[in-house]
């Protein structure tokens, strides 16, 4: 069995899965916000200690995988976060002190990239050695396969096509920079996308309240999934020139909106591809179910480093 573990800004997914991606167990514990890393990791534990008769040392446990924002597969590291209290400002040795309070080494990686491992090795993309996975959700991320292995890049931090920019001095983004393609495409994206449409918006928090309203009719709600979907398809075929990858699949909380937002993406992926491209790279919804999108891909990577020998 491999522990795989999704830390986000609001709550961190434990899971216990086996190595065909089936979850024997699983918790949810809030992410403190203390800025000490110690904190969450001591929960962590203790919630493991729960999930696993026997305790954590005695069940056969054969690896850690951690999926975090700004993880460094290279470094153990989560760093400069802008969702997590406890990297917020900072590099933070988070294999280091997990290894210290647990006994065991995690293996990390960022989120979108732990999605791609667990979409190739529990979901559609067992059979491709070229792909992308795009995460749209609270932000936009992305998991790049190339020749049968996940880009990393120089510090294991590659793939960050969120911070791309879409909109030259456009809207200010929580890394620094101005007119990143994700503070168009994702969730708050989406949010502020409708309230510069709409002359006199109504109060919506989530794209889920969008989502209502585009479903009662509302112009400026479906305009607003459509202005984002274009701007996703624009910015996939961007990726796909770039790539050439087989396939790229989507994942996330912003497709649950579905044909809302799909729709427009698939007729400017079309319309933006090159034309050696064409009808060539489908646009494919992950085969891992959303909510377990987070723990399957933390787990694959961790059977990911056991199959490369990289667990000592
Ligand atoms: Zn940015």
């Amino acid at each position: 069995m491999v522990v795989g573990i999704d830390i986000g800004g609001t709550t961190s997914k434990i899971g216990v899965v086996d190595q065909s991606g089936n979850i024997s167990a699983s918790a949810v514990v809030p992410t403190p916000e203390s800025e000490d890393p110690a904190i969450l990791i001591k929960e962590i534990s203790r919630s493991l200690i729960n999930l696993l008769p026997g305790g954590f040392d005695n069940t056969g446990i054969q690896a850690v995988g951690v999926g975090a924002p700004n993880a460094s597969f290279f470094r153990g590291t989560i760093s400069f976060a802008p969702n997590l209290n406890f990297a917020k400002n900072r590099e933070v040795d988070f294999a280091g002190i997990f290894l210290e309070i647990t006994g065991h080494k995690p293996v990390l990686t960022n989120d979108a990239n732990a999605a791609a491992i667990g979409e190739k090795i529990f979901g559609g993309a067992s059979e491709m050695d070229d792909f992308m996975v795009i995460t749209v959700g609270t932000g936009l991320g992305s998991g790049i396969y190339v020749k049968g292995a996940l880009l990393y890049g120089s510090d294991g931090l590659a793939g960050e096509v969120g911070h791309t920019v879409f909109q030259r001095d456009g809207r200010p983004c929580k890394c620094g920079k101005y007119g990143c393609i994700e503070t168009y495409v994702s969730a708050s994206g989406l949010v502020n996308t409708f309230r510069e449409l709409s002359t006199n918006p109504p109060e919506v928090e989530t794209p889920y309240d969008i989502y209502e309203i585009a479903q009662t009719g509302g112009e400026d709600a479906i305009r607003a999934f459509k202005l984002t979907g274009e701007r996703l398809g624009i910015h996939l075929a961007d990726m796909a020139a770039i790539f050439s990858p087989e396939a790229i699949f989507i994942s996330g909380g912003l497709i649950s909106a579905g044909e809302f937002l799909l729709e427009p993406a698939e007729k400017a992926f079309d319309a933006n591809l090159m034309k050696h491209h064409k009808g060539k790279i489908p646009l494919r919804i992950s085969e891992l179910k959303n909510q377990q999108t987070a723990i399957l891909g933390a787990a694959a990577l961790g059977w990911d480093s056991i199959r490369k020998h990289e667990i000592r």
